[in-house]
């Protein structure tokens, strides 16, 4: 039996990545549906290619363009938040969500309640949606498998154990491309110098929250939710090869951890295949050559986003809300060139400390609170380039 599959977010770094997997195992996987925001060519070119039954593009002006790329198919082309729900929710028992930020919260969350066996890499869901999340999983018995590299590498170091044995999570994180750089040289930094890390290869918003480390506090935020530890009990730690994905330390003191080279293929093939394995072309780790794995203590002054997470995270209610739709806003200004690199975090604390709303009760608060913070937050930001 082919597990059926769909793919939210397919033409993105994440996206392309689960394709070109599912690409080379063809008798392990049916793809369903393919969705994406306006690259109506490239959704339709796979969808061509991996024999996909409906197609969805959310940007309704680039309609006709994907309906023309499918002339011929049987593909269905569709627009609109209705079909970007059946994408989610409908026949496929398996659904890849790698939509970036929180736009892709309501179809991640139509997969959860329609009890399909979710791989999260669409972090920014977890992070503003969190309990909300994991307690429709649970009632509608779905199963969320992480994608992200250091909750994948956790969920592996996990397997068979009892989370009351486990005393601590440790996230690596990389440092990004200004592990290294001053003050001063981060407060100058371009689009393209935040953009350009040293490891991995990803989507433009990611990769600027790898340089502010905002990131790893997101990430502190996603493996509360997901895996139930307290905030106090999940660290950070600097790893700047990026071959130890994460670890988890048990209460007699045993550290178990998960390697492999810096390929997204390998997590994500984790979770197409679970629980089974499956292969990929992913480079095979090479220690020797590698000889030395290096580790530091994050620096908390040049990088104030771990503080601001960990103190939202705290805070709890309506706070991870605020820090992710005043991030997103001001990474997408930094990428516009409208704010500085640093005043990605300054944005991000103003917000936290004059924004006060209350504790969602469901999707639809988070998605009210989101829209309220953007908006608030757009006074603080100026409209033109610097
Ligand atoms: P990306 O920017 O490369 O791709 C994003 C995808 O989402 C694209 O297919 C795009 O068309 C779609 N999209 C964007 N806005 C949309 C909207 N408003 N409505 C519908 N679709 C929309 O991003 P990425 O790097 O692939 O990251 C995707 C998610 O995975 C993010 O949440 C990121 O944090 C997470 N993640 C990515 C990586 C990585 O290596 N790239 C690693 C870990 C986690
Ligand atoms: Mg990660």
């Amino acid at each position: 039996m082919k597990r059926k599959i769909s793919i939210l977010g397919a033409t993105g770094s994440v996206g392309t990545s689960t394709l070109d997997l599912i690409e080379r195992s063809p008798d392990r996987f049916e793809v369903i549906a393919l969705t994406a925001a306006s690259n109506a060519a490239a959704l339709a070119k796979a969808a061509r290619r991996t024999g996909a039954k409906l197609a969805v593009i959310a940007d309704e002006s680039k309609l006709a363009e994907l309906q023309r790329g499918l002339e011929g198919t049987d593909c269905l082309a569709a627009t609109g938040p209705e079909a970007l729900l059946e994408a989610a929710a409908g026949e496929a028992e398996w659904v890849m969500a790698a939509i970036v930020g929180c736009a892709g919260l309501e179809p991640v969350m139509a997969a959860v309640e329609a009890g399909r066996t979710l791989a999260l890499a669409n972090k920014e869901a977890l992070v503003t949606a969190g309990s909300l999340m994991t307690d429709a999983a649970a009632r509608a018995g779905a199963t969320i498998l992480p994608v992200d590299s250091e909750h994948n590498a956790i969920f592996q170091c996990l397997a068979g154990s009892r989370l009351q044995d486990v005393s601590r999570l440790v996230l690596t994180a990389s440092g990004g491309p200004f592990r290294t750089a001053s003050a001063s040289d981060m407060a100058r930094a371009t689009p393209e110098q935040a953009v350009a890390h040293p490891n991995w290869s990803m989507g433009a918003k990611i990769s600027v929250d790898s340089a502010t480390m905002m990131n790893k506090g997101l990430e502190l935020i996603e493996a509360h939710h997901l895996f139930g530890l307290p905030g106090e009990r999940i660290t950070i730690l600097v790893h700047p090869q990026s071959v130890i994905h994460s670890l988890v330390e048990y209460v007699d003191g045993s550290v178990i951890a998960q390697l492999g080279s810096p390929d997204m293929r390998i997590p994500i093939a984790h979770a197409l295949a679970w629980p089974e394995r499956m292969p990929t072309p992913a480079q095979r780790l090479d220690l020797a050559s590698i000889g030395t794995l290096a580790f530091e203590e994050p620096d908390a002054q040049r990088f104030p986003a771990l503080t601001l997470s960990r103190d939202a995270l705290m805070a709890g209610g309506a706070a991870p809300i605020v820090l992710n739709a005043a991030n997103e806003m001001a990474v997408a200004a930094f990428l516009d060139r409208r704010i500085g690199f640093a005043d990605i975090a300054k944005s991000v604390a103003q917000a936290l400390d004059t924004i006060d709303l209350p504790a969602p009760d469901s999707i639809a608060d988070v998605i009210d609170i989101d829209r309220e913070v953007r908006e608030k937050a757009r006074e603080f930001m100026p409209l033109t380039a610097i």
